[in-house]
């Protein structure tokens, strides 16, 4: 452990006294340290409450104060289970003890009056816990299986120093108030209806500005670079998949495919149970599986999923990836090398099977639009499309003032039989990587074993304003799926070559990277992003017309303008722009209206003062041209890094999994 978790792990111990010294009963299961503190799982009838947190927080702080030592003590099997016993512990710890295995080591550590089944290690006295904070409540299955009892878990942090304790609850504070769902709620950015499906956005008014706004930006980019923006269905047939190898390999995080409705209609007739059902949908002829393991030169498809063709059907299912669409497109027409790369662009929705419990807003959904693309290129082309899918990046990313991010380069594991196809390849396309990656002036890291199996690939990771960490998408190189899909050129030599397919999909999804956006601005947009970027705000009805006079010049000028025409006070509407955090808000009074000037609230600067119209739509004018960001007093820094909120992007482990 390090020392920090020693001293996390420290606490787990002294909560577990604490426990025990107001809720005798209380029986334990297990109290690690995690990346951000400490928790205990406990067993107990009473339930917990926030002021028992307060109560458990103060005799912890006196179990400090008595400064106890940590003290080991190794002990064999038997003498372990007396201990426990004479604890009143056997419910959980008897099976924690079985979990160590024969012939290592058992050891107990004692501070106090307590004593617990632990390897170790800690602080050597508990007065050094001194700046800790009991956190919250949750419930947890014991070893994380539903089917088990579930326990009270109660979380917890701490710090070498008040002053990192202080600044750490601080930033959960503030990551607390620019939570995506609640600002998204507050600024009308999106809804997810019951009646509608649980991680399916709906994109309200105001967040399908934002989307848009992004989208035209990535996708303004995308053509600079020369790419080809296609538009592909939102369903595609099984034997599709079946050739791709996404279905039936991972139908665990796809939604159910679905036969058509005539075969549906006669085989319900026919009394055909699911399990046929099931297995007649993925099933293949044993042509289709010959042809597949043929091209992948080893066998892929399983011969017990060939079936007679009189029984097989081919039914659909939601798009779990674009990629086979996108590679038929690539496959309708004949190439040449002089036609590569090819570059097919797509903002393409696909779905996943999400657990309930992941969902969490627009960061973990189970339909998702992705900034997706795939590259069709020669061996040759490999690295510079890569370093074209980076420097893209690196445009999006500093235009959206998040400069702060690092990447990861996933190489094979030299030693793993997962990865196939000829290490030559993988040598040259790592070394493609490892070459893009540090070009991009950014720090990067290379992770052995960490490839897809098919091919090496790059993630992006960034840091946000108040220095938290989001995984956002990939760029992946793919020797696979041109072989299965049998994908080919003509060369200059005028044999017949395999292209290299590129998956990338740098920004993950829109869902995700809007809500990571919304965290990161606090729904402060720059204006070009703001769903609503001007509010005219006149002080009396007298200057009503003068507002529409200037509302009609905003929007013919492609600004988002809107009229304020409610009675109330000129606070109460300054207020309400502000709660609207809109950009701009311009103050109408008579003088303004009688020599066509506006006074001018921003809410990067505040009051700025009285300047002709004219003039400040062309400023604004030349904000929105220039995706300007907002120049702000600077956010105090945040020194330490907590774990993305979130979690991993949902990617199976399939054939582009981008
Ligand atoms: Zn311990
Ligand atoms: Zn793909």
């Amino acid at each position: 452990m390090t020392p920090l978790e020693e001293l996390r792990h420290s606490g787990s111990h002294i909560l577990a006294t604490a426990v025990l010294r107001l809720f005798p009963d209380a029986k334990l299961d297990i109290g690690p340290p995690t990346d951000t503190g400490f928790y205990y799982d406990i067993d107990l009838e009473h339930k917990f409450t926030a002021d028992d947190l307060t109560k458990l927080e103060a005799e912890m702080k006196k179990i400090a104060e008595e400064n106890q030592p940590f003290l080991r003590k190794e002990v064999s099997r038997e003498e372990a289970i007396e201990i426990i016993k004479s604890r009143g512990q056997e419910r959980y710890k008897l099976g924690r003890l079985a979990d160590i295995p024969e012939g290592e080591k058992i050891s107990f550590y004692q501070n106090g009056e307590f004593i617990d089944l632990c390897a170790g290690t800690h602080i050597r006295y508990t007065a050094k816990f001194k700046a800790f904070k009991l956190l919250s409540i949750a419930g947890a299955y014991h070893r994380g299986d539903e089917k088990n009892k579930q326990l009270q878990r109660i979380y917890g942090t701490a710090f070498p120093t008040k002053e990192e304790l202080a600044q750490y609850l601080e930033r959960q504070e503030q990551a607390k108030a620019r939570d995506h769902r609640k600002l998204g709620r507050d600024l009308k950015l999106f809804h997810i209806d019951e009646d509608v499906g649980q991680g399916l956005i709906l994109w309200t008014p105001n967040g399908s500005i934002l989307r848009q706004e992004l989208q035209n930006f990535i996708g303004d980019e995308l053509r600079k670079q020369g790419y080809s923006q296609v538009f592909t269905p939102h369903i595609g047939k099984l034997t599709l998949y079946k050739t791709s190898g996404h279905f039936p390999y991972y139908k665990e995080s796809q939604f159910t495919a679905f036969p058509e409705p005539d075969d549906l209609a006669r085989l319900s007739a026919e009394g055909c149970g699911c399990a046929e059902l099931t297995a007649r949908l993925e099933g293949v002829t044993a042509q289709f599986a010959d042809e597949i393991n043929r091209r992948a030169g080893k066998e892929v498809i399983a011969q017990d999923r060939v079936m007679d063709p009189t029984k097989l059907l081919d039914g659909f299912m939601l798009k779990p990836m674009n990629c086979p669409h996108h590679i038929k497109i690539f496959a309708s027409q004949p190439h040449s090398y002089r036609d590569l790369p090819v570059r097919l662009a797509e903002f393409g929705t696909v779905y996943r099977w999400e657990q309930s419990g992941e969902l969490n807003g627009m960061t973990r959904v189970r339909g998702f639009t992705q900034d997706d693309a795939h590259l069709f290129c020669t061996e040759e082309q490999v690295a510079a499309e890569i370093q074209g899918c980076l420097s893209l990046v690196k445009t999006v990313l500093t235009t959206l003032g998040m400069a702060d991010y690092r990447v990861r380069v996933g190489l094979r594991d030299p030693d793993s039989s997962k990865f196939t196809g000829d290490p030559a390849k993988w040598d040259a396309a790592e070394n493609a990587c490892r070459t893009a990656a540090a070009t991009l002036g950014v720090p990067f890291t290379e992770e052995p074993g960490e490839a897809a199996f098919y091919g090496p690939k790059i993630d992006f990771v960034i840091k946000d304003v108040i220095g938290r960490e989001w995984q956002l998408g990939t760029v992946q190189v793919d020797y696979v799926l041109p072989v299965r899909f049998d994908l080919s050129y003509v060369g200059a030599d005028n044999q017949s070559h395999r292209p290299v397919m590129i998956h990338r999909a740098p920004f993950g999804s829109m869902e995700r990277f809007c809500g990571v956006l919304i965290e990161h601005f606090n729904g402060d947009f720059p204006v070009w992003l703001a769903p609503e970027q001007i509010r005219l705000v006149p002080i009396s009805d007298k200057v009503i017309d003068y507002g529409r006079d200037l509302l009609t010049q905003l929007r013919a000028a492609g600004l988002r303008a809107t009229l304020d025409e409610h009675s109330d006070k000129l606070g109460a509407k300054i207020r309400r722009g502000e709660i609207d955090k809109v950009p701009y808000t311009l103050v109408l009074g008579q003088k303004e209206a009688e020599v066509k000037s506006v006074s001018v609230r921003s809410r990067a600067k505040g009051d700025e003062g009285v300047m002709p119209f004219a003039d400040y739509l062309e400023r604004v004018k030349q904000e929105v041209a220039t995706r300007a960001l907002p120049v702000k007093k600077p956010v105090t820094a945040a020194t330490t890094v907590a774990p993305a909120s979130g979690g991993k992007p949902a990617a199976p482990e399939a054939p582009g999994v981008n």
